[in-house]
């Protein structure tokens, strides 16, 4: 039996993306019995009798902000964690911030020359064109790789050739956390002198090949390493990084009340870098649960004629599932998906230059991007998904592309 109008005790972790997908209305008949359909998203964070000691700490410090002790063993434990999952050894440096988007803006205003455009892909999610806007410059969107779905230094090689002026920056981005060649960006980088920025912020545990190029970092809950709001900017550049701690409180070096340099208040509060340091003990855990998951949808999917994104569920993984279907079986897939109410969603819709603000910026062609947009479909994935509920979806897509 389907129950009906009641909410499992999974579901009272759900956030308010999720809570809006949990449909307590679902025709029994249409679900096979006992199984309810899934959320779309759950983000799991750490419990409240987890952070509790670090709040006690807290309450004898009557420290709550300002780079207190919480956030500096926080940032210092997040470039512990990123260094120990690097192929080549290298020394990181991170500064916390108030969430990702502002990351890729404090890093744009931190290293872009002038300019005007910014070179980045349309097919990323719309916080990356509105960090380039708030940064100051206009987004001039390019299409993407059609098998890795990111921008390739190849690619902006080629448009640059092209443009009547240099660009301000790039920024390119990892498209769901997938990893990105980080080394061919930091080569590109020196070899043509245009600073790069690297949207990494759903692939906080896929960095590799950092460099001096900063990769900017997601904590949001719906992200690796999620904190409910948060960000970090990553790279091997200890003066940038010193220079990004100062711009996110205000431009002052540390110990002064002189701001050095242009700045704001993006800082995150001991609250949230409590939350980080607890989520850092958890996260390989984290990782290998999404990755069962994610090889329980490859089982169940099996040879359905989907793309994978290459190496999701065994190289890496993230907080979301996105399959390519084939664009003559779209709408099939996603109508038997509505059909037994589960939700599903087009995370990156269907390219930022489909969003009104962005509607008239300058853009190449963009062929990949609008059939990627078109093909791409996110499907339920988190923590609590069952068994069950993997093969329910999995054979409801496999309906819609036979
Ligand atoms: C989540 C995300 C962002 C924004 O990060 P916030 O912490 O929510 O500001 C930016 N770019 C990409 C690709 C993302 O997935």
């Amino acid at each position: 039996m389907v129950e009906r109008g009641k909410m499992g005790n999974a579901m009272t972790q759900t956030d308010a993306v999720s809570v809006a997908d949990q449909t307590d209305a679902v025709p029994a008949s249409r679900l096979p019995a006992g199984i309810k359909p899934p959320a779309v998203m759950v983000p799991v964070l750490p419990t409240g009798d987890a952070i509790l000691p670090l709040l006690r700490e807290m309450d004898e410090r009557h420290v709550y902000s300002n780079d207190g002790p919480l956030n500096q063993r926080f940032a210092a434990a997040l470039a512990d964690l990123l260094q120990s999952r690097l192929t080549t050894p290298a020394r990181l440096h991170v500064a916390t911030v108030s969430n990702g988007t502002v990351a890729i803006e404090l890093a744009l205003r931190l290293r872009a020359r002038r300019g005007r455009f910014v070179i980045m892909p349309a097919y990323t999610f719309i916080a990356t064109a509105q960090a380039v806007t708030n940064a100051g410059f206009e987004p001039w969107f390019t299409d993407v790789d059609a098998d890795n779905w990111a921008l390739t230094p190849e690619i902006a090689q080629e448009l640059i050739a092209r443009l009547p002026e240099l660009p301000a920056a790039i920024v390119a981005v990892s498209p769901f956390g997938a990893p990105i060649d980080q080394r061919a960006w930091n080569s590109f980088e020196e070899k043509t002198g245009i600073p790069v920025v690297l949207d990494m912020a759903a692939a906080a545990l896929s960095l590799d090949g950092v460099g001096r190029v900063p990769a900017c970092v997601s904590l949001h809950a719906t992200k690796m390493l999620g904190i409910g709001e948060g960000g970090a900017i990553v790279s091997e550049d200890a003066d940038l990084i010193a220079a990004a701690r100062s711009a996110s409180s205000f431009g002052f070096e540390p110990g002064t009340r002189l701001a050095a340099r242009r700045g704001g208040n993006h800082r995150i509060s001991e609250y949230a870098a409590a939350v980080g340091l607890t989520a850092l003990a958890h996260a390989a855990e984290k990782e290998f649960r999404l990755k069962a998951l994610a090889k329980a949808y490859r089982h169940h999917l099996g040879d359905a004629p989907i793309d994978w994104h290459a190496g999701f569920g065994e190289r890496w993984v993230s907080m979301t599932i996105n399959i390519g279907i084939p664009a003559k079986h779209v709408n099939a897939v996603t109508a038997g998906l509505d059909e037994r109410s589960i939700p599903w969603r087009r995370w990156w819709s269907r390219g930022c230059h489909t969003h009104p603000p962005f509607a008239t910026a300058p853009r190449e062609r963009l062929d990949v991007t609008d059939d990627l947009g078109l093909r791409i479909i996110g499907l339920p994935f988190h923590e609590l998904l069952t068994d069950d509920q993997i093969a329910l979806v999995s054979e409801t897509v496999r309906k819609g592309v036979s």
